[in-house]
């Protein structure tokens, strides 16, 4: 018999902000996964995936799901990448201040009440409005145990390109993760601010399968033994073309598509069409993120280049065996 969906609200205080987590207790031991969307309130994407995920049945067979499908509230009545009041980003503030702005409030609060308790993360986000990128599933690749069992699951995650990543910014959900060795797992997606049901499903059935390879849902099936891209590298500024003229963007290059380092990967042009600048690859690899919204100034990042994983990495000892097989 499937258990029922629970919801309660977690408050940093009488006044403060706080959000519903929809819970779902299996009554048998096993994993807490922590699910969130709206990290950033304008991906609407991550949301209603979040929200979907607590409005169907799951035969959960072990563990629970804390699924939190917005995280920052205010933001999204916003519609926006940070908090209204304060102007910060709460996926650079982690872990958050007990005694600082709402957002950093919010921070500590998901913090302690639900990573501490945590035994895997899931952050759903999407592309934004300005910005493009592929669907994919994210996570740390820094050798450590957590992060060689986040590898796994998120190939296990399904999405048809992998990025890993050999470190982390501060402040990240996946930094406060990693400092206290949860593995963690991010999701995006294109289309940013759109309600696309192919990338909904993806983040549905993406979320089933990790936890089916967690061994909390019936159905466990081996993990393709080939990731179709795998991408790995930090995702830092020096992988981004930038615009070094005020104008309109024009890509001469789709995302995804394979790029040499000096290659064009587009123009900024004038309202004559003249061209100011022309945008060169910075590395070799394929373009994961590409700007959408035409204008542009000095220093607007317009496309990142994620190298290919080397095949020196190796493979996590983990990354192709279901995690649920290893307990
Ligand atoms: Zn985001």
């Amino acid at each position: 018999m499937s258990a029922a969906w629970r919801e309660h609200r977690l408050r940093t205080g009488p006044r403060g902000p706080g959000l519903d987590v929809h819970e779902l207790d299996s009554g048998v031991p096993g994993p807490t996964v922590v699910i969130l969307g709206g990290v950033h309130g304008n991906e609407v994407g991550g949301i209603v995936a979040a929200g979907r995920l607590t409005r169907k049945p799951l035969p959960l067979r072990a563990g629970r799901l804390r699924v939190v499908p917005v995280t920052h509230e205010a933001a999204y009545q916003a519609d926006s990448r940070v908090g209204p009041g304060d102007g910060l980003n709460l996926a650079r503030v982690f872990p958050g201040r007990a005694d600082g702005s709402d957002t950093e409030r919010l921070a500590h609060l998901v913090t302690e009440r639900l990573l501490r308790t945590a035994d895997v993360l899931i952050d759903l986000h999407t592309s934004s409005p300005e910005t493009e990128m592929p669907l994919f599933a994210g996570c740390l690749d820094d050798g450590s145990e957590a992060a060689s069992r986040a590898v796994g699951l998120a190939v296990a995650f399904g999405a048809p390109v992998v990025w890993t990543h050999g470190s982390l910014g501060p402040g990240r959900t996946l930094t406060v993760a990693r400092d206290l060795g949860i593995p963690a797992i991010y999701a995006e997606s294109p289309m940013g601010g759109v309600l696309d049901d192919r990338n909904l499903d993806a983040y549905v059935s993406g979320v089933r399968r990790v936890l089916a390879d967690l061994a909390m849902l019936p159905a466990r099936p081996a993990r393709t033994a080939t990731v179709p891209v795998w991408l790995h590298g930090d995702g830092d500024v020096d992988m981004f073309s930038q615009a070094t003229a005020g104008g309109m963007f024009h890509a001469e290059v789709a995302l995804m598509d394979r790029v040499q380092a000096g290659q064009p990967v587009g123009t900024v042009v004038d309202p004559q069409a003249r061209v100011l600048q022309h945008i060169l690859a910075t590395a070799a690899g394929h373009v994961v993120t590409l700007r959408r919204r035409a204008h542009v100034h000095p220093g607007t990042p317009v496309a990142g280049i994620a190298a290919t994983r080397p095949a020196s990495l190796g493979l996590p000892s983990d990354a192709l065996v279901p995690s649920g097989a290893l307990r």
